[in-house]
């Protein structure tokens, strides 16, 4: 398994296996068998998911990536994107959430003294999840020059009226991080980030129906009044805020590709070693080894590529011009590698037998989450173009 290039002096490194050995165990063991009767239930009951909450938390396998002095356990980038890779091998939507907080609450790091109580312990403690509200209808990529939702000061309030849209984990959330313009015509600088409990008055949600298991919802605000204290971070610091999360979860969202075509490829493999046509395993015909080589080549760079950027972050160095190079390379090199398996598995592939089709749709939508393929090339370009940026080579 890879290991961040620059980062971990030997011990890191004994301790970094040890961990993902840990967290491969569980998913191999008590996960995997768990996924025919998830996918027939049509995902994972609320019963289900507390059992296996708990189970994490036994592990001591809980809030991996929050700071030791905010409750969690102060593990590195690469120690986290590693635990996210091994758990994506996993096709069920929700378990991730109990041991890396970052994915949709990562912002809520940022909370006062007197917010922590209300709003990040509950969450690092696992009582309570959190979503991220930015997308909305007429603003995805170009996400804060054509953001319509605002918040206007009204005495001790704010007052926010818009709507968002594709935000991830609201079924199970009890927060919403939305962001507002707070001060129009300042770009970035005028964008402020707000704690909205869910079920607050003028909240209303309606859950979309995607390919993927995954059902994000849309949010309205409707003259949504919440108090002063609870804006994160200053005025104006929304965006900002957002941003430095964002960076890590790229790389979460890449180790997640990995995983899943990680998956794909296992499953590809363990069917060609058996399925016989003409007189031998399909698995001894070149056009099938060909198809398999290519698929560990893909994954094998995607993953040098994130462990070398999550090290470099881990270490201190500059690596945040790589981070949209990790998530294309992964985005891409993950669905190549199930499009790949899926050919290899036959009939079979396109079943509900099997995750496959599943895992096939959602490395396909991931092309476009957490910002696409285009903007991502797009940053690359323009940091050479017109900065002369390049990732350093050493
Ligand atoms: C399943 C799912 C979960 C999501 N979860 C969340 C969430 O929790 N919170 C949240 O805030 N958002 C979330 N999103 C939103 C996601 O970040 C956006 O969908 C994404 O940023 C793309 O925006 P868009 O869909 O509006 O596409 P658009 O921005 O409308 O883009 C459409 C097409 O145009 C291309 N394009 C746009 N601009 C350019 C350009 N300058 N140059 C070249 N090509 C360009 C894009 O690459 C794309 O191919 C989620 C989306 C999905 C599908």
């Amino acid at each position: 398994m890879p290991i961040a290039a620059s980062s971990p002096t030997p011990s890191d490194a004994e301790e970094l296996r040890a961990l993902r050995d840990l967290v491969r165990s569980i998913v191999d063991r008590e996960l995997l068998p768990l996924e025919p009767q998830v996918r027939a239930e049509g995902g994972l009951s609320a019963e289900l998911r507390l059992t296996l909450e708990e189970r994490v938390r036994a592990l001591d396998l809980w809030a991996l990536d929050v700071p030791e002095e905010l409750g969690g356990q102060g593990l590195g980038l690469t120690a986290t994107t590693a635990v996210n890779e091994e758990l994506a091998r996993c096709t069920f939507p929700t378990i991730r959430a109990p041991l890396i907080i970052g994915g949709a609450a990562g912002i809520l790091i940022n909370c006062n003294e007197q917010q922590r109580p209300l709003y990040l312990d509950p969450v690092v403690r696992g009582e309570r999840h959190a979503a991220f509200a930015l997308t909305e209808p007429d603003s995805g990529s170009d996400a804060v020059g054509l953001m319509r939702t605002t918040a206007v000061r009204d005495g001790d309030d704010w007052v926010l009226n818009g709507s968002k849209l594709y935000v991830s984990n609201t079924s199970m959330s009890d927060l919403l991080q939305v962001m507002a313009v707070t001060d129009p015509g300042r770009g970035a600088a005028g964008v402020s980030c707000f704690l909205v409990p869910r079920d607050a008055p003028g909240v209303e949600v309606s859950y979309l129906d995607l390919m993927i298991p995954e059902k994000p919802a849309e949010v309205f605000l409707a003259d949504c009044r919440v108090p002063a204290s609870s804006m994160l971070g200053e005025q104006g610091e929304g965006m900002a805020l957002a941003q430095a999360w964002l960076r890590n979860n790229r790389l979460f969202h890449s180790a997640k590709c990995i995983g899943r075509a990680q998956r794909a490829l296992e499953l590809a493999v363990e069917f060609a070693r058996t399925r016989v046509s003409f007189g031998k395993p399909i698995g001894e015909r070149q056009a099938i080894q060909f198809m398999i080589a290519d698929s560990a080549i893909d994954l094998h760079v995607a993953r040098t590529a994130l462990y070398r950027c999550t090290g470099r972050i881990d270490a201190g160095l500059p690596a945040g011009d790589e981070i949209p190079m990790v998530k294309v390379t992964a985005n891409e090199g993950a669905w190549r590698t199930v499009d790949r398996c899926m050919q290899i598995l036959g009939g079979l592939g396109l079943s509900r037998e099997l995750p496959m089709e599943q895992i096939f749709r959602e490395v396909r939508s991931m092309r476009i989450t957490e910002g696409t393929t285009e903007i991502h090339r797009w940053r690359i370009a323009r940091n050479i173009l017109k900065e002369d940026r390049w990732p350093s080579v050493v």
